[in-house]
């Protein structure tokens, strides 16, 4: 049972059991009818773009297949990062966007197992024990508006698949930031600089330990830094995060 069927009433739990019985599934894109949930239809299927070939050891960018697969790319070569291993599943297109963005904001929380298997296959040393997996929080407000945590729905999904537990407090975000659309790399890396916090009763829970973040996408990379860094400072030894897609610059 995911946080969404946890939320519903017994009475409107089976309700959404007899509609999934009686209804088609339908594309988490739109309304064509799929032949079963969380699928997709062939056409949607061929236009995502699944992140493959060489990539950057730390951040999971694309570099040239020529590099030595060691390597780092020009922009962690300069200024490491602070989580150790970044792994995406997709690019961040129009038609990913329109999956995460229905996905986030639709309630359409039917496609979590799709994601999560994408996510596993994307990633699966950073899926190996030890280690905890730990969703980016969102805002008590945010989390209120939207009802639940996208990032700590596939968490949970991607803790059924691996030995990792899944630990969906251990980072709470201090402040409500404005949104990072519109912000520049460095804008994006002030606005959430100190905005993460790790609460006192889960410091001995991470000491020592390697830490998975988990999120939906991966922009700049500030978000996931601003995580780590309270995450290494309140005591984790190493930091790495999956996310469903990342921003490639082209
Ligand atoms: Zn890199």
């Amino acid at each position: 049972m995911n946080r969404i069927d946890r939320s519903l009433t017994p009475l409107s739990r089976l309700w959404h059991k007899v509609l999934q019985q009686v209804l088609p599934a339908v594309s988490p894109l739109g309304l064509g009818v799929v032949s079963s949930t969380g699928a997709m239809d062939a056409a949607q299927w061929r236009e995502l773009e699944f992140l493959s070939g060489a990539i950057c050891q730390a951040c999971g960018a694309p570099v040239p297949q020529s590099l030595d697969p060691q390597n780092l790319c020009l922009s962690c070569e300069s200024r490491p990062p602070k989580v150790a291993r970044t792994r995406s599943a997709l690019v961040y297109s129009d038609l990913s966007k329109r999956l995460i963005l229905s996905f986030k904001h639709g309630g359409r929380a039917d496609s979590i197992e799709v994601f999560a298997n994408w996510m596993a296959h994307a990633a699966p040393d950073l899926l190996q024990p030890p280690g905890i997996l730990v969703p980016v929080p969102l805002h008590l407000f945010r989390r209120m508006q939207r009802k639940f945590n996208q990032s700590a729905l596939l968490s949970n999904a991607l803790a059924s698949r691996c030995n990792l537990t899944h630990e969906p407090l251990v980072l709470v975000r201090r402040r409500h930031t404005p949104s990072q659309a519109q912000k520049s790399g460095k804008g994006r890396a002030r606005n959430v600089s100190g905005a993460f916090l790790v609460p006192d009763k889960y410091l001995s829970l991470i000491k020592g330990q390697r830490i998975v973040l988990i999120d939906d996408v991966r922009t700049s990379g500030a978000t996931l830094d601003a995580c780590a860094a309270s995450l290494l400072a309140s005591g984790a030894a190493q930091i790495d995060a999956i996310t469903l897609a990342r921003v490639v610059k082209r």
